[in-house]
């Protein structure tokens, strides 16, 4: 198996699902706007819609996401991929997405207590208001364990691309998809021995 010239990039936080603008969003994460804008115009911009793929690649609780497109600029082109936790923004995307989505970028933003508003979420399930500023932003909910407020928000970038080449497989499978073969065999298979 041959392996792809175009670089595998996964430093990135993960991917969140959405809906906005009427459709699901595939949103690769940055701590970093600027990052993330830099990223776009760089590789994402020259990106042929009709070319991108994404493959979510299942194994167990986990997934591997992975997503590549042919450039009009190859020399700066990057495939992304990452690991990670099943979730139920994830299910619900695989379920609804339909075949096509919005591919954007988004901006993870954590948040303080102080930062959030009163009815923002907590990890914890229970809103702002129902932890205690004055004593280490514990949980006011008696049956709760959390211990300090953390909760996040997520921005989307406005420039998108449309994603129609969507697959879902399993491991077993994966040799049935070349971008998911390469993918695996560049960052897991050939990698242990
Ligand atoms: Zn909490
Ligand atoms: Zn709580």
């Amino acid at each position: 198996m041959s392996q792809s010239p175009v670089p595998w990039f996964d430093d990135f936080l993960g991917v969140a699902y959405r809906y906005y603008d009427l459709r699901m969003n595939v949103v690769p994460l940055f701590s970093d706007r600027k990052e993330a804008t830099n990223l776009w115009i760089e590789s994402l911009h020259w990106w042929v819609d009709p070319s991108i793929k994404i493959r979510f690649v299942e194994s167990g609780d986990e997934y591997w996401f992975v997503m590549g497109s042919e450039s009009q600029k190859p020399d700066s082109n990057l495939s992304f991929f990452k690991k990670l936790a099943k979730s139920d923004n994830y299910e619900r995307f695989k379920k609804g997405h339909g075949g096509e989505a919005y591919l954007r970028l988004g901006v993870y933003l954590k948040q303080t207590l102080s930062e959030a508003k009163k009815n923002a979420m907590c990890n914890c399930g229970h809103i702002a208001d129902d932890h205690d500023e004055g004593d280490d932003d514990v949980c006011l909910y008696n049956t709760c364990e959390c211990k300090k407020f953390s909760s996040f928000q997520i921005t989307l970038l406005k420039k998108k691309k449309t994603v129609t080449n969507i697959l879902f497989l399993d491991e077993k499978d994966v040799k049935e998809d070349p971008l998911a073969w390469n993918c695996l065999y560049v960052n897991k298979y050939s990698k242990t021995d």
